[in-house]
């Protein structure tokens, strides 16, 4: 797909409505609000629905913006980011489908290319990397709010520019947005370290819970549904609690299984050489090799044994 035909549809489309991935992450609702803002800059009507908004990322430019749901009941252009699969889209009204033109930008090695036109790129490090890339090549101008949101995306998807998959690039961008006067530290301080009582506690409980599967190379915790309700906890409030099992000596997977009204959901992540990307594809889910998910509709038990026995197939 190139840029030049996105940019055609883009400027011919009056109506745009921009979503993402349910349970979205810093990358999901960085990339939504930049390129919202970006759209508005060209005089488009658009809007970005994000059903439920986590607290966490109330601290970015034109966040009260954000809809539960679709203003209008068809758009020319719909954009689908950060999201590898149709059937995670956050979509509630089933407006992407329905709308004249249908775009899908993403950087997850799993992606189901489901849009009319599709730009994936799987070795960036973040969707908000990709549609910085774009915008330079389309020589818009990235306004201080827009570096704002896409660099939270990036340094959420890289852990803090962390993860293998940061680029060059990656701090050539960093660079040139702290150039335009982008507070990183801020950012990275509100997104990536300061967490709620509520948050807290909820690692409390996961991280007493990790069980060392496999001499020490398997990570292994849970909530259930119950835990969640007593924690007074939500969904997005359990991010970080499958990266602690990842981090400790020895261990190659991290498996961390959260109640929902569909199952177990599966949050895993890998440190060296294990794809759990192809792991979560098992299950019908997918990702990126080091960090994937997936739903287990079983019970807890059996959702533990099921994905345990699919990772140590691939521990060495
Ligand atoms: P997390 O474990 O943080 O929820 O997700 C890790 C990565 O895997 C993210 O990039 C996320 O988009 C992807 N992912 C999580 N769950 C699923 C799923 O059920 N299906 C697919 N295709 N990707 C998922
Ligand atoms: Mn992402």
């Amino acid at each position: 797909m190139t840029l030049d035909t996105i940019k055609e549809v883009i400027e011919r489309a009056k109506n745009i409505v921009i979503f993402t991935h349910e349970n979205p992450d810093g990358d999901a609702i960085g990339s939504t609000i930049a390129t919202y803002l970006v759209l508005k800059e060209m005089g488009k009507n658009v809007d970005m629905v994000i059903p439920v908004f986590p607290s966490t990322f109330k601290f970015l430019p034109h966040a009260d913006e954000v809809l539960e749901k679709p203003s209008l009941e068809k758009y020319d252009l719909a954009i689908a980011l950060d999201c590898a699969d149709i059937k995670r889209l956050d979509d509630p009204t089933e407006t992407y489908l329905k709308s004249e033109t249908r775009l899908n930008i993403d950087h997850h090695t799993s992606n189901g290319m489901f849009g009319d036109l599709n730009f994936v790129n799987p070795v960036a490090p973040a969707c908000a990397q990709i549609i910085t890339t774009m915008l330079e090549y389309f020589k818009t101008d990235i306004s201080q709010e827009v570096a704002t949101c896409l660099i939270t995306g990036i340094v959420t998807d890289t852990g803090g520019f962390r993860y293998e998959g940061v680029t060059s690039e990656t701090f050539e961008i960093a660079s040139e947005f702290l150039g335009k006067g982008v507070k990183i530290s801020k950012i990275y301080k509100e997104s990536l370290n300061n967490i709620s009582k509520e948050k807290f506690e909820a690692r409390k409980l996961a991280m007493n819970r990790i069980e060392f599967i496999a001499n020490g190379k398997i990570a292994y915790t849970y909530m259930t549904k119950e835990d969640m309700k007593k924690l007074n906890v939500i969904q997005s409030d359990l991010d970080g609690i499958v990266e602690i099992g990842r981090d400790v000596e020895g261990v190659e997977v991290s498996i961390f299984l959260y109640e929902t009204d569909k199952g177990y959901k599966g949050s895993l992540r890998s440190n060296d050489y294990v794809n759990v990307s192809d792991i979560c594809l098992l299950f019908n889910g997918g990702g990126h090799i080091r960090a994937a998910g997936c739903t287990l509709p079983y019970s807890l038990e059996e959702a533990k044994e099921r994905v345990i026995t699919q990772v140590k197939r691939f521990i060495k």
